[in-house]
């Protein structure tokens, strides 16, 4: 009988010991998945990245203005003064020109967004909101008003496109249909570099 409980005893502890080794298990996979953003707060914009070489990355992939820029990155030595006012120029030129495009010159409020170091982390950005495999390569969402893209695969066009999105969806007391946005868009990063 002592036997008895003696491995009820244990099995009652080893079971114990299983779901806590899983629960800290699950700590630390959601701990890796949290993403720790550092944020460069423009005009019209707050950008968030994960780390300087990021920002680095996306300011290049942003031919925006490569004349003036193309210049001035040859020449600085990229300190994050340096860095941070230079990414945030280009964005902020990117925003006023879609503004302009579209006519629709008033305040909104400043839109997120979230730069991703590769495809890989983009996807699983996307499968967190979404649940669903990620097959595109860039998107906004209106509610937190964020725009998704990676620095590797971006370019002043699709930014322009989804700073569009946040335009048009802010401008109106009722959001445009999700067809005449998209044309509307479309037309904005067909001309911005016009
Ligand atoms: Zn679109």
């Amino acid at each position: 009988m002592p036997e008895r409980m003696k491995n009820k005893s244990i099995s009652v502890y080893l079971l114990a010991l299983v779901l806590c080794f899983s629960i800290i298990r699950t700590g630390y996979a959601e701990s890796t998945q949290t993403t720790t953003w550092i944020t460069l707060e423009t005009k019209y914009t707050i950008i968030r990245f994960l780390k300087a070489e990021d920002l680095e990355t996306f300011s290049s992939s942003m031919a925006f203005d490569q004349k003036f820029w193309g210049l001035k990155q040859l020449f600085s030595d990229k300190s994050p003064d340096t860095l941070y006012e230079e990414v945030s120029a280009k964005v902020d030129n990117l925003y006023k020109r879609v503004q302009e495009i579209l006519d629709m010159r008033k305040k909104s409020p400043k839109v997120f967004i979230n730069l991703y170091p590769d495809r890989n982390l983009l996807d699983q950005a996307y499968f967190q909101i979404y649940q669903s495999r990620n097959n595109i390569r860039a998107w906004y969402i209106f509610d937190s008003n964020t725009i998704y893209v990676n620095i590797n695969d971006v370019h002043e066009g699709m930014l322009a496109h989804e700073m569009a999105h946040s335009i048009l969806d802010h401008f109106l007391l009722v959001r445009p249909p999700a067809a005449s946005a998209e044309i509307l868009a479309r037309y904005v990063d067909t001309h911005i570099s016009r």
